[in-house]
């Protein structure tokens, strides 16, 4: 599974990292959110996953 963050349309809520702190966090650089899923493998990290990109109010989180 790949997790991508479209930064152009993220307004750095922090809805998807409370969600799933281990593949999204907010870049203390542009205040944004930024995803690595290379560790998220478990069912319940790949739903939290799917939950945060439903949640995500601009539509940011493309999950491939
Ligand atoms: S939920 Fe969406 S808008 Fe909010 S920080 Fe995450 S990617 Fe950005």
């Amino acid at each position: 599974m790949k997790v991508t963050v479209d930064k152009e349309k993220c307004i750095g809520c922090g809805a998807c990292a409370s969600i799933e702190p281990s593949v999204f966090s907010i870049s203390p650089d542009d205040g944004k959110s930024e995803a690595n899923a290379d560790s998220c493998t478990s069912e319940e990290c790949i739903e939290n996953c799917k939950e945060a990109a439903s949640v995500c109010p601009v539509g940011a989180i493309v999950i491939e």
